[in-house]
């Protein structure tokens, strides 16, 4: 058996107050980009243990 990690990632935006969490950073990435994408706006996102 393998310990699954309960990893978390925080996407949020500087310029809205979108903000959401994924389980993964590839995941958190493409959220970011989308957002940045579609709204030109700034995103960030980080690991939350
Ligand atoms: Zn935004």
């Amino acid at each position: 058996m393998q310990e699954t990690e309960n990893e978390t990632f925080h996407v949020v935006c500087r310029d809205c107050p979108f903000e959401s969490l994924r389980p993964d950073p590839t995941a958190a990435r493409r959220l970011a980009d989308e957002h940045e994408t579609t709204t030109d706006h700034t995103t960030q996102y980080a690991r939350i243990e």
